[in-house]
């Protein structure tokens, strides 16, 4: 995400880290760096002046402390800056009502009924909300059976009405209907087409004064940069929306959506999809992903991930069978099972401060543990509990099962072997158990 943008940020600030002192002369080149950078990724030139003013006379207000060098202040004034341009602190949702009714709007392909999906799974689980997903794109009957799928995915109840043409009444309809199920959060998809079109417009616009939502939501394609933020403008003349989505995050976007829209339409992003998983999606805070573009990481994100995943129970017992040397291959297993629900791998890893830049160009697919899991899977339940029952004929027997060789198995089991000793080995430095509470 953003990589390019990171990098050239990257070699804006190495101009100035050997100055003594921040001048208007020495900072004058960074400055238009970073002014380049911002436009490249398809940030409007107004608003990257107009960053870069900013960032320029902060710099030059800013009374040079002596811990902190003028590179380090560039970069903390420019995340900040960075932060507020995406609209400062993370924005409320609000989902309360009898029940709350979110109107979803946006281009056919934003990615709209995907994310409606995404919400509902995210109220469901998070918030434990009790939703009901409306498909209103009278259109596309492939948009209701596309709803209905995912829907039944997470086990969401889906209302249509396919002989219905009248997207007004199928939404009025469909919240009555929620209020006799008890449901308290009813999502509206609606129709999108490939571009504005003033019916569609029309059509949005009726249900929204028929519905009367808590949250409009305007779905947007991050990969569409500048245009993005044009469509944006429009659904927002004619909605004043309560927010933005930002959907393919994961995709090789260059950051001008996510930095330029809060500013042209004043209105917060509040949710970013990041995958076609339906687990994929995340509340936005401008502060974590200023911190992201600038190669900073994103450690609270990760701990968070982390903490919806882990159970604590879990962990006691995990932890007490490495300290008596008894971490087996079924516990590997599991543990390779709740780090995949975490997320993307290659995504997880680059919140980690520096890694995402060492990582970009290397391919890394959700796949990578697959050959581990084969490994595992062909093993016998006795042998994942005991790995020392793991002569040679069961290696073999291994190998096969597993379309591995025998090299292969040998070299999983040494390095399991070692993971094992190092475990162990952690666990008895006092650092090792100080964060464990028992
Ligand atoms: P709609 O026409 O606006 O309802 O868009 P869809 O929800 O059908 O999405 C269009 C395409 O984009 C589908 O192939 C989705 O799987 C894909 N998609 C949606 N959100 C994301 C995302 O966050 N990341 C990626 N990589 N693909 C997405």
């Amino acid at each position: 995400m953003f990589e390019n943008l990171t990098d050239r940020l990257e070699s804006a600030f190495k101009q100035i880290k050997g100055e003594g002192r921040i001048t208007e002369l020495n900072i004058a080149a960074t400055v238009k760096d970073i002014r380049r950078a911002l436009v490249d990724a398809d940030v409007n030139y107004k608003i990257a002046k107009e960053f870069t003013d900013k960032v320029k006379d902060k710099a030059l207000g800013n009374k040079v402390l002596t811990a902190v060098s003028p590179g380090q202040l560039m970069v903390k004034i420019v995340k900040d800056e960075l932060a507020e341009l995406m609209g400062g602190s993370e924005s409320d949702f609000n989902a309360k009502g009898n029940p709350a009714v979110i109107l979803i709007a946006g281009l056919q392909g934003s990615g709209k009924t995907t994310f409606s999906a995404k919400l509902a799974n995210f109220l469901k689980t998070r918030s434990r909300l009790s939703p009901m997903l409306v498909a209103a794109d009278i259109y596309r009957p492939a948009a209701i059976d596309q709803l209905k799928v995912l829907g039944e995915q997470i086990q969401v109840d889906v209302y249509s009405e396919p002989e219905n043409k009248n997207a007004v009444q199928i939404a009025t309809n469909a919240i009555r209907e929620a209020r006799s199920k008890n449901k308290n959060v009813v999502i509206i998809d609606t129709a999108g087409r490939l571009a504005i079109d003033e019916a569609m417009m029309t059509e949005v616009a009726n249900v929204k004064s028929a519905v009367n939502p808590q949250e409009i939501l305007f779905v947007v394609d991050s990969m569409t940069g500048q245009d993005a933020v044009n469509t944006a403008k429009a659904f927002n003349d004619r909605l004043n929306f309560t927010g933005v989505v930002l959907t393919k995050l994961d995709g090789d976007t260059r950051g001008g959506a996510a930095l330029s829209i809060k500013y042209t339409v004043q209105k917060p992003i509040k949710f970013v999809s990041s995958g076609e998983k339906l687990d994929t999606l995340d509340v936005f805070y401008p502060e974590r992903m200023a911190q992201r573009i600038l190669g900073m990481g994103d450690i609270t994100t990760l701990v968070e991930k982390a903490q919806q995943q882990f159970d604590e129970e879990e962990a006691r017992k995990l932890e007490k069978k490495i300290r008596k040397n008894q971490f087996n291959f079924e516990d590997f297993k599991q543990q390779l099972e709740q780090i995949k629900k975490m997320g993307n791998i290659k995504d997880l890893l680059g919140m980690i401060p520096g890694v995402g830049k060492a990582i970009k160009d290397i391919d890394i697919s959700d796949d990578a543990f697959k050959g581990i899991e084969a490994m595992i899977n062909s093993m016998t339940q006795a042998e994942r509990t005991d790995p020392d029952l793991i002569n040679m004929s069961r290696k073999q027997r291994i190998a096969k099962g597993s379309g591995k060789d025998l090299n292969e198995v040998n070299a999983f089991l040494k390095q399991f072997e070692q993971m094992k000793q190092m475990m162990k080995m952690m666990n008895k430095m006092p650092m090792g158990r100080m964060g464990m509470k028992r």
